[in-house]
């Protein structure tokens, strides 16, 4: 009963949808269409989109209109992101009905949270989680889908929260806090600190910045 009422709720508070060239992970120059969903369980102190949980930036969208925007760009790599995604209850509505309308979907996520009716198994589906501190906490019923993880290096992280998530995948980013001098340093820092255990990363800029995009 439920999963039917929650099934008829097919809208969604959307902050911007736009077309750039993915500037983050290992997905890095491709074509993207990114879905910005509102609202964020987290509050870290370096957000750059502080705007998508501001409570007045969205407009609410229904499937059908989400659809028809995207389409626009002729591209079928799509991105959510927030915010947090997760952090809207009927994400599973979206992405299943972006899966079975043949799209690549990535979701980029804190990790923090989790929803059960997503297509999880599906193999066009992407699930990129970026931990935060201070905890640098994994949702428990998540961390086995996730494809990838993607650190950004601050002040704050250490040798050991990256070492926490290599149990669940290996296949780790370290992304410089905005691109500073000494967050590089710490990333190269730490890829050779991960390199002594036997763990391959890479050390990857917010590409989009470098180019201007949004
Ligand atoms: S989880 Fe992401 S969107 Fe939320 S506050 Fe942190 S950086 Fe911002």
């Amino acid at each position: 009963m439920k999963l039917l009422k929650k099934d008829l709720n097919k809208e969604f508070k959307i902050v911007e949808i736009f077309r750039t060239v993915e500037g983050e992970g290992s997905w890095v120059g491709l074509p993207v269409v990114f879905i910005r969903l509102e609202g964020c369980n987290l509050r870290c102190p370096w957000c750059d989109t502080t705007y998508s949980y501001d409570g007045k930036s969205f407009k609410i969208l229904d499937l059908d209109q989400i659809l028809n925007e995207i389409k626009k760009y002729n591209i079928k790599r799509v991105c959510i992101t927030g915010g947090e995604p997760f952090f809207t209850e009927n994400l599973d509505i979206l992405v299943n009905f972006l899966l079975e309308n043949k799209y690549t979907v990535f979701i980029e996520t804190n990790g923090t949270l989790f929803n059960e009716n997503i297509d999880y198994n599906n193999k066009n589906l992407y699930i990129v989680c970026s931990p935060k501190p201070p905890s640098y906490f994994i949702n428990p019923n998540l961390a086995s889908y996730i494809s990838e993880f993607k650190f950004v290096i601050d002040d704050f992280i250490t040798l050991q929260n990256i070492k926490e998530v290599i149990k669940f995948n290996k296949n780790i980013i370290l992304q410089p806090q905005s691109n500073l001098p000494d967050k590089v340093k710490k990333a190269i820092d730490l890829q050779d600190k991960l390199l002594s255990f036997g763990i391959e990363s890479r050390v990857i800029p917010q590409c989009h910045k470098v180019l201007g995009l949004p």
